[in-house]
């Protein structure tokens, strides 16, 4: 390369340069199953040293005292308050539905029933107490009793019928309000993949006929929720959001106007990454948490339109995607191929893409 060429640095600001808080996602991005991801713990602990970072959590489960105990034990400096949950959310979208203080039917476990006691509401598992509202979270006790009470209490208003009367839609008040903590089909556990809350809470609309509103990831309530505590709403790009989900953890916090941060130690691979639709592109892709301290390799569109991260360039010929140079780095690669594709306009299922890719 000459000394006088106009060559663009390879090297940009690392991810979380700039920011104000550093947020993440808990399964896939700092546990999986009982362990903690490699380099996750050391990371985000050296990031905490100097910005601000939090924990975003659809799991209803749990309180988030809870959960900030189990980050602990995980050797994470954090306290309670770095926690933002989808039970927690859910208490502003009910705060704008029902007055204060009313009787609330509850469909889940300690991480709703906690939040509910603290914020004034009166608990109640049934239909038969006149409930002002009912809010569905997962926890592993619920079962038909529970999924039947809240039929009875959102079917209360003769309306709402699933299969004579009208259907509405999310937030309209056929009977009383509805607020679903999240929407996730399914639920990783010890022993596999179960359902998830997004699975009950259908149960129930096949039941009634209506849809909950939602306060967890991809919903902006959650978001919304972590921009008060930690002071970003007027500025949302200062918050960086990590996740290991393209349709709920990117989506969400690009809706937030949060940059956002795919990590391939969780469920989207290489393969969601080239095909990710408008809306669930992220801002950077990593390997693993030490990348967010570490300078981002520049993307750079060349005048041909083939797309250069360091070493690795990758072009569009036709509906062809062609690796002009592979660099050293497989990621780079991988950046280098999803900007080509993201940048066409075009639907994946129209490209042949090379293998090595994605595999
Ligand atoms: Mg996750």
């Amino acid at each position: 390369m000459s000394l006088f060429s106009k060559k663009q640095p390879e090297l940009a600001p690392s991810p979380i340069e700039g920011k104000v808080v550093v947020l993440a996602d808990l399964d896939g991005v700092v546990y999986a199953g009982p362990g903690a991801i490699p380099h996750a713990v050391e990371s985000l602990n050296a990031v905490a040293e100097h910005i601000r970072v939090g924990y975003i959590t659809n799991n209803a489960s749990r309180t988030a005292a809870s959960v900030a105990g189990h980050l602990r034990e995980l050797g994470l400096s954090c306290s309670d308050e770095d926690i933002v949950s989808s039970p927690q959310a859910a208490m502003h979208l009910l705060a704008e539905l029902v007055e204060p203080g009313s009787t609330i039917l509850v469909v889940g476990g300690e991480g709703l029933t906690y939040e509910l006691e603290k914020n004034g509401y009166v608990v109640t598992f049934s239909a038969e107490d006149n409930p002002a509202a009912v809010i569905q979270g997962f926890s592993p006790d619920v079962g038909w009793k529970q999924l039947a009470e809240a039929s009875f209490a959102l079917n209360a208003r003769p309306t709402a019928d699933a299969f004579g009367g009208t259907v509405t839609g999310a937030g309209e008040t056929a009977g009383i309000p509805w607020v679903a903590t999240n929407m996730d089909w399914t639920i990783p556990v010890a022993r596999g993949v179960a359902p998830g809350n997004g699975t009950l809470v259908s149960a129930v609309h096949t039941a009634v006929g209506r849809l909950p509103v939602v306060a967890g990831k991809p919903e902006l309530p959650i978001f919304d929720e972590a921009a008060r505590r930690f002071g970003t709403a007027a500025a949302p790009e200062t918050a960086l959001f990590i996740g290991d989900r393209l349709d709920t953890d990117v989506m969400g916090g690009n809706r937030a106007g949060m940059k956002t941060v795919l990590v391939l130690t969780g469920i989207d691979q290489a393969k969601q990454l080239l095909a990710a639709p408008v809306g669930s592109r992220p801002d950077y892709i990593l390997n693993d948490l030490r990348e967010l301290s570490e300078p981002y390799p520049a993307v750079i569109t060349n005048k041909d339109g083939s797309v250069t991260v360091r070493g690795a360039t990758v072009r569009k010929d036709g509906m062809n995607l062609t690796i002009v140079s592979r660099g050293e780095n497989k990621l780079d690669l991988l950046r280098a191929a999803c900007q080509v594709i993201w940048d066409s306009g075009l639907a994946i299922f129209g490209f042949t893409v090379p293998e090595e890719l994605y595999i």
